[in-house]
């Protein structure tokens, strides 16, 4: 299946000069969100792990079909304040300042192999943060999944030592 026709392109959003990748246009297709769930899936049940984490909040479409067809647990990467209980925080670059990325103490064990899933790669900040609040946990991250990625925005390679996956590129 061809993603990029199932993706919409939004020009100057959320400002001038940037395109923006609309994956609400492939999700509101069945057959193009089980393909991209399938496929993501595929990816990961070799790998024998114990948790998907899935990022605030695109990477919640896209990570939790994948757990469920995995029977794996889910544990979401929340942004600052929305996450009730005791929590790992760390702080990443936002084009404009810093923001702030949690995870529930309690949700990942030391030692578990965990898979990562977000919408899209751009420069590798918000990927790069979950795999601290994973390391924090004392688990090891086996491999981060995208749909998407721009490739110009070096996020493969601010994430150099993890294994990094994605379905189209830009
Ligand atoms: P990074 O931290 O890699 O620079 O940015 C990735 C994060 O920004 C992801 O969580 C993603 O949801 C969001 N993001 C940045 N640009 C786009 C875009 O063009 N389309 C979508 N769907 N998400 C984007």
């Amino acid at each position: 299946m061809d993603l990029k026709e199932k993706i919409r392109n939004i020009k100057d959003f959320p400002e001038k000069g940037v395109i923006f990748r609309d994956i609400t246009t492939l999700i509101k297709d069945p057959d193009a969100f089980e393909y991209v769930t399938d496929a993501l899936a595929k990816h990961v049940e070799k790998e024998d792990i114990d948790a998907i984490v899935v990022l605030d909040a695109r990477g919640f479409l896209f990570g939790a079909p994948v757990a469920y067809l995995l029977k794996k647990r889910i544990v979401p990467v929340r942004k600052k304040g929305k996450l009730p209980a005791e929590t790992y925080q760390v702080e990443y670059q936002l084009e404009y300042g810093t923001g702030q990325l949690e995870m529930h103490k309690d949700a990942i064990q030391k030692g578990m192999r965990v898979a990562v899933f977000d919408d899209l790669l751009a420069t590798g900040g918000t990927a790069k943060a979950a795999c601290e609040l994973v390391e924090l946990a004392g688990a090891q991250i086996v491999s981060l999944n995208f749909v998407i990625e721009l490739t110009e925005l070096g996020g493969r390679e601010a994430l150099s030592g993890y294994q990094v996956y994605s379905l189209v590129q830009y």
